[in-house]
């Protein structure tokens, strides 16, 4: 732009100069001479017309020798003059004794040759401007165009060309090629923005490398790890293709990671029986695997990797518990054993303690009573927890027999309620019924669902305050029977109530120290083993409800 500015200035500058000059020099020469020729004119004139018209004639020279006096311009011209002048006051003395018009003529002649000499020389002066102007003003137009047409083919590269390269700079960075540079020796803003450019390469190339090494370190290590873990792990990329298997993996499936790797899971799993259980939805359950002989279990666990909330893949952990499952069964067995062992010996010191009471054998003192009291209740609280982990070791070794039955549904509840009544009598506890007429019967084990709601009552008397109420509900329920326990008395916290019916858990902050807490679980397994459900409802400080329901008899 500030090129053809200067274009237009020089070019119009030197365009007015020699216009003026030239205007200027016509000027001159109108000014100087020509209107000198027009006052010789008007005197020749003047001339001629005497002595007929004699004072005008003379006015008329006198006025125009005058008017030339006051316009000499030109060397030689005011010798002239003054001759004019002086033959001019001869003639005006004595007009018919002027003998001098000849010298008279010639003088003004002179003036007028003077002149013409002059319009001649100065009209090659203008001449010679005019052609120099063309001269200049061709030789500026050409230069002018040259350096245009110079300009005008490399304009777009001096534009293109930095953006060119910046592009290109651009696009190996995106391609990580952190070592590009521009080159742009250029002081303007493309040289700035190659600058800027050099820069971030630079730093991203300093980050690339100091960040490089650290995480292919920690790469290693966390592979170092995930390969030395006894559990075994295998990832799958989003499109479920397999990406890394550690060794206990490459041993439990019998397979090479090096030769899987980036192969689609299900096509491997065609081969694979483990792969494909392992593939499939599920998994709650632990898996039997016999490798070796030996008959191992494994915990399936799957992890989906999130990046940026998108899921990237997945990781299945199959973790060995077979440890675990020996020492459980251990447990069991051993649990099984202890309870039964024990039963016998319960029994024959509950007998004993019968016996004890027969007045045939001897009076008892009432100190001895009570301690043959507490006996006996010891004795039946005994009996009750060895019944409970002899159930429950039924339950773990998946061995509850079933004892199916039509059985009317006030009966259970008459069974439960005669076995806890001594139980509420102690505690003053009043037990309301509120059952349905008319129930239809159910298809249940009458013992085991029995026992399930002496356990729900006898928890309820437990967990009322002396002289408290609790409800046993019998109502029809769909196509099944709904019994429930309602008690008013110091309820369960929110936060612990879906664990209630975990083995061995009990609500923290209870006083009481009986208790084993497998009663709600194994009733839950006991509804659950009868294709019931149970649940449970609480409000802390007010109350709970115990209820399950069993189908109908068909
Ligand atoms: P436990 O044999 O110890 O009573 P349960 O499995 O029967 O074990 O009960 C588990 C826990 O649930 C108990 O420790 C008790 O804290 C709580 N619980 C059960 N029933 C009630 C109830 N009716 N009211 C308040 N808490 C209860």
């Amino acid at each position: 732009m500030l090129f053809l500015f200067l274009v237009i200035l020089s070019f119009g500058g030197l365009g007015i100069f020699y216009i003026n000059r030239l205007s200027s020099d016509a000027g001159m020469i109108l000014k100087d001479n020509h209107i000198s020729l027009e006052y010789c004119n008007h005197m020749l004139k003047a001339l001629d017309a005497l002595p007929d018209d004699r004072n005008k004639a003379l006015a008329l020279f006198e006025k125009n020798l005058e008017l030339e006096e006051g316009n000499i311009t030109e060397p030689g011209e005011q010798e002239a003059t003054w001759e004019t002048r002086t033959l001019f006051e001869q003639l005006k003395k004595d007009i018919p004794g002027f003998q001098n018009y000849r010298q008279l003529r010639r003088a003004i002649y002179q003036i007028e040759d003077v002149n013409q000499i002059a319009i001649v020389h100065k009209n090659q002066v203008a001449l010679n401007t005019a052609s120099r102007a063309t001269l200049y003003l061709t030789a500026i137009v050409v230069i002018l165009s040259i350096v245009a047409f110079t300009f005008v083919l490399s304009f777009p590269g001096i534009i293109s060309g930095p953006i060119k390269a910046l592009s290109e700079g651009i696009k190996e960075i995106a391609n990580k090629n952190y070592s590009k540079r521009i080159d742009l020796k250029q002081k303007d803003e493309f040289g700035e923005l190659a600058a800027a450019f050099n820069k971030m390469a630079e730093k991203l190339d300093e980050y690339e490398h100091s960040n490089l090494a650290q995480i292919k370190f920690e790469k290693g290590r966390i592979e170092a790890i995930i390969n030395k873990m006894n559990d075994a792990i295998i990832g799958f990329d989003e499109r479920r293709r397999i990406l890394f298997l550690n060794s206990s993996a490459e041993k439990l499936f019998g397979l090479a990671e090096n030769e899987i790797a980036g192969k689609y899971a299900p096509d491997i799993a065609l081969e694979n029986d483990l792969l494909r259980t392992i593939l499939q939805e599920g998994g709650k359950e632990p898996l039997k695997i016999i490798a070796n002989n030996k008959e191992s279990f494994y915990s399936k666990e799957l992890l989906e990797i999130k990046t940026d909330e998108t899921i990237g893949g997945n990781v299945i952990i199959l973790r060995n518990i077979t440890p675990f499952r020996e020492r459980d069964n251990a447990k069991t067995n051993f649990m099984a054993t202890v309870s039964h062992e024990l039963k016998t010996p319960i029994f024959s010191i509950k007998m004993s303690a019968q016996l004890l009471k027969d007045k045939r054998i001897g009076e008892l003192n009432t100190e001895q009573s009570d301690i043959l009291r507490s006996m006996e209740g010891n004795a039946d609280r005994l009996l009750t927890i060895t019944g409970e982990l002899l159930n429950l070791s039924q339950i773990e070794t998946g061995k509850i027999e079933l004892t199916l039955k039509r059985v009317r549904p006030e009966v259970i509840v008459f069974r439960a309620i005669q076995a806890i009544q001594a139980f509420a009598l102690q505690r003053k506890v009043i037990i309301r019924q509120m059952i349905e007429s008319g129930l239809p019967e159910i298809q249940v084990d009458e013992e085991k669902t029995a026992w399930v709601l002496i356990n729900l009552l006898t928890n309820a008397i437990k967990y009322s305050s002396d002289g408290g109420i609790v409800e046993v509900y019998g109502k029809k329920a769909n196509d099944s029977v709904e019994f429930s326990v309602r008690d008013y008395g110091r309820g369960i916290d929110q936060q612990y109530l879906p664990h209630v019916f975990d083995k061995y858990y009990k609500v923290p902050g209870g006083f009481e120290k009986t208790g084993t807490g497998l009663g709600l679980s194994i009733s839950k397994d006991f509804i659950e083993a009868q294709g019931g459900r149970i649940q449970a409802e609480s409000q802390f400080g007010e109350g709970s409800v115990f209820s399950f329901k069993l189908g109908f008899a068909i």
